[in-house]
């Protein structure tokens, strides 16, 4: 898993990182308002969280995985 922390209690609902995520890796879940790692099995550790979330709610493993995907970000 290339998400290596979620920190969901300094999560807004803002979505950046549903938005950013070239994997549909995350959800917004609109109860709770907040994100939630729905698949994290399709993480390629790209950072479009981590670097999206205004919050600081993503620690992103430095290491991609290897053979995924490169993203643009
Ligand atoms: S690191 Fe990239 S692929 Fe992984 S959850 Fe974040 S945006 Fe999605
Ligand atoms: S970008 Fe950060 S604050 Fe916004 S929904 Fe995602 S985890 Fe929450």
């Amino acid at each position: 898993m290339a998400i290596r922390n979620f920190y969901p209690e300094l999560c807004t609902g803002c979505g950046n990182c549903v938005a950013a995520c070239p994997m549909d890796v995350l959800r917004l879940d609109e109860e709770q308002n907040k994100a939630v790692v729905r698949y994290p099995q399709d993480c390629v550790a790209c950072w479009g969280c981590e670097s999206f979330c205004p919050q600081g709610c993503f620690d992103v493993s430095p290491e991609r995985a290897r053979g995924e995907m490169v993203s643009p970000y």
